[in-house]
Parts: C-alpha cells; structure tokens; sequence
C-alpha cells in the first residue's frame, strides 16, 4: 500500500483527527498509487498516522478513515460504518411521524463522499468522491440489507463531483425496485411529494426539519411570508400550525408547482399565495406596496461556496434581512438562516445586527438553530456545520 508522507509541521490536523489532509500538506508519495486507492499516512519521520483513500485530482488529496492501526480498509469496513450509521438514527427509524431523514452525512459519520438519505419506502444515494465511489457496492448491500427499501436510487450528480474530483454523473436505480416519479413521504405527520430524480440536493432540505417544525410554532393565526419556499417545506408546517395566510416565494416553478401539491393537502382554501421571482427584487417590490407580515422566514441557497465569496455573501444575506425586517408589523418573527458553511454563526448574527441597525429595528434572538440531528455536526470535523438559522422578533 502507498504511503503519503507530510510535510514537517503539517501534522497536526492529523493528530487532531481531522479528516482531510490538502495537497500543499503532502512531502512525497511513496509506491506506487492510482487515485481512489486507499494508502497510509505517516508524519515527515515516517510515523504512521492514519488510513484514507486518495484522489490527486482534488485538492484534499487524502480523506481519512481510520487512526486505528488494527482497522482495514475492506469491503466489511465500509458495511459496518454504514451499519453504524443507520443505527444511530434508531429513534428516527422508529418514529412513526417522521419517514424521510438523513441516513449518512459524509465526514460527520466518518464515511466522507458519502450522503445516503431515506424517502420513505427509497433510499437515495450521493457518491462525491472517487474513494467512496469504490465501495458502493458494498454501501448498497449493506442498506438494502439493514433497511430493506423497495429500491435504492443513486444521484451523484453534484457540482463538486466533477469540478473536485473529477468524476461524471452517475445517476439511476442500483438496487430494488424503480420509485415513482415522486415519492411520498412524512415529516413529523405532514405529507410531502419528493421529486427525488430532479429535485434540489436528494429532493428535499432534511436538514431543515426540525426548523420548520420551531419555526410554525409562531405562525399560528399569522400572516406569513415564505421566502425561497421551495416545495413548501415551511409553508406546509406553517398552514398545519394555523397559518391564516402565507405567500410563498422561489425562483423556481417547478419547485412552486410541487409547493402548490403539497399544500393542497392542508386546509388551505384562500390562504395561499405563490409569488414565482427572485426574493431580492421581491422583498423590495412587496416593501414599496406597504405589504406587512407577521412572520417572514428566510431560507436562502448557498451564498458563499468559496473563501473569496464570503464577503459578498455577507452582503447579500445583510440585504436580505435588511429587507425583510422592513416587512415586518411591529412584534414580527424573523427566522433566517444561511446554510453557507464558511459564514460561521458569529458573522451571520453580525449580518443581522448590521439589518436591525440599519432599520434601527430592535431585534431580539429567541432561538439559535442548526441543521437537523440526523446531520450531526463531527467535533474534529468543524466544516460539517454549515447550517445556522435565529429565530428573531422586533419589539419596536
Ligand atoms: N425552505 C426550503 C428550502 C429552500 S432551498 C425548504 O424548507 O424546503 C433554496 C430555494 O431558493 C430553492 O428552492 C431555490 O430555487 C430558491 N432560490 C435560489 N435563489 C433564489 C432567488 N434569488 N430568488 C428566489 N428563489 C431563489
């Protein structure tokens, strides 16, 4: 088996156990390697360290799995992480409210590249990375085995697949049965249509589960404002909660149509609104008419996907609270969040105190949120929190 060996000094991540080890980490390959291989690595002393799989074309040229000695990087290594995995989500597999969560989030389960997410009766597969890629037959079996679904689908298609690792879309069944153009499924009693082949991430924002339900607690007899409303996952909460009216907004149509779907199933005669736009131009636009909610809720896309856009970003999330406290009737709920992992939560709440100063607003924090639990946040792995949200009122 090759051996990467560091750099002198660039170590300590590695001791820290963090998952990744960068290109401009690594002093010399030593045998010979083809990317995807699982190799070792050791400390500029040829100290052994740790065991993960390579990929020369990504700039995190090593992910690692094991810094246990004894463990090897087998086909029955990857099935009993992924065993772990879906048994740490014991009380989700059994809650008979809820049947659509996150399976395995990638480093935060010790299996980077790999999301497996459950939609009801299917199981949907994300492969980011070339090293994980090599074992999905193995990760298959192994859901097949501990969930027996009617069918696992793959939908490796993302960005980062290609532009880091150098890898084609592999989109389709790989074990089971086909699942229907859209699968049905249960969040917390509340009914959901999952385009699970073309919808955003694996079809639907299970991160946000727990929010959504947080979130409806303050909409009941509310007038309220669904902005990046998606397939209407805080709509639908919102109007089950009681909602008297909401209006919901997304740059998308088919993501509004299915909206318009899944909440037909709730009472919603009359209470609906779908405002199909960019929320920047529409906040603004809704402010000029004098339009006002009680509750406004935020859930914008990535704005920062890199370093150098964080700035930016910042910006584009201070206009959109800025906007957004304006449409507020005094006492309003604000609930925002930035799921961009490289705006932490210390500069998001400036973002918003920089929006409730501008308005001068006065803003309270009632919540501080953060994704879901079955998209659990690794201590040595800091970048697997990315998801941060403020349940807010202003008390002018
Ligand atoms: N709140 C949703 C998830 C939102 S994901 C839920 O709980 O399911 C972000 C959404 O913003 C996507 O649906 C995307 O289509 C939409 N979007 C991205 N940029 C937009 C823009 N500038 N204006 C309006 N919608 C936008």
């Amino acid at each position: 088996m090759a051996r990467v060996l560091l750099k002198p000094k660039r170590d300590k991540s590695v001791k820290n156990r963090h998952p990744w080890i960068f290109s401009g980490a690594v002093q010399e390959v030593r045998g010979e390697v083809s990317d995807g291989d699982i190799v070792e690595v050791a400390d500029s002393g040829n100290n052994w360290l740790a065991r993960g799989y390579y990929n020369s074309r990504s700039q995190i040229v090593v992910r690692l799995l094991t810094w246990d000695d004894s463990d090897r990087l087998d086909a029955a290594f990857f099935r009993k992480r992924v065993r772990e995995a879906v048994e740490r989500r014991r009380d989700l597999l059994y809650d008979p409210q809820t049947n659509a969560f996150r399976l395995v989030f990638s480093e935060a389960d010790r299996l980077p590249g790999l999301v497996a997410d459950l939609y009801g009766d299917f199981v949907i597969v994300q492969c980011d990375t070339l090293g994980i890629e090599r074992w999905k037959d193995a990760v298959l079996d192994t859901l097949m085995e501990t969930l027996s679904p009617r069918g696992v689908f793959e939908r490796s298609d993302t960005e980062s697949r290609h532009s880091h690792e150098g890898l084609a879309p592999s989109v389709g069944l790989r074990r089971g049965k086909e699942p229907p153009p859209l699968v049905s499924v249960r969040e917390r009693g509340i009914a959901f249509d999952v385009d699970i082949r073309q919808g955003q991430k694996t079809g639907f924002y299970l991160d946000q589960r727990e929010n959504r339900i947080r979130a409806a607690r303050f909409c009941a007899g509310k007038d309220v404002l669904d902005a990046f409303a998606y397939t209407g996952g805080f709509a639908a909460h919102a109007l089950a909660a009681g909602a008297a009216r909401i209006t919901l907004i997304d740059s998308s149509e088919s993501s509004l149509s299915l909206a318009e779907r899944n909440l037909a199933r709730i009472q919603t005669q009359g209470k609906t609104d779908y405002l199909h736009g960019n929320v920047f131009q529409a906040l603004r636009d809704l402010g000029q008419r004098r339009r006002r909610y009680d509750v406004v809720i935020l859930d914008p896309p990535k704005l920062a996907p890199a370093q150098g856009a964080v700035e930016r970003a910042a910006r584009g999330y201070k206009d959109l609270n800025l906007h957004a406290l304006r449409l507020l009737r005094p006492g309003g709920i604000l609930v925002t969040f930035s799921c961009s992992g490289l705006v932490d939560a210390a500069l998001f709440q400036k973002v918003v105190f920089g929006a409730s100063a501008d308005t001068g607003r006065a803003v309270q924090i009632l919540y501080r949120l953060s994704q879901s639990p079955d998209h659990p946040v690794l201590l040595f792995c800091p970048e697997s929190e990315y998801l941060k949200g403020l349940i807010c009122r202003a008390i002018d």
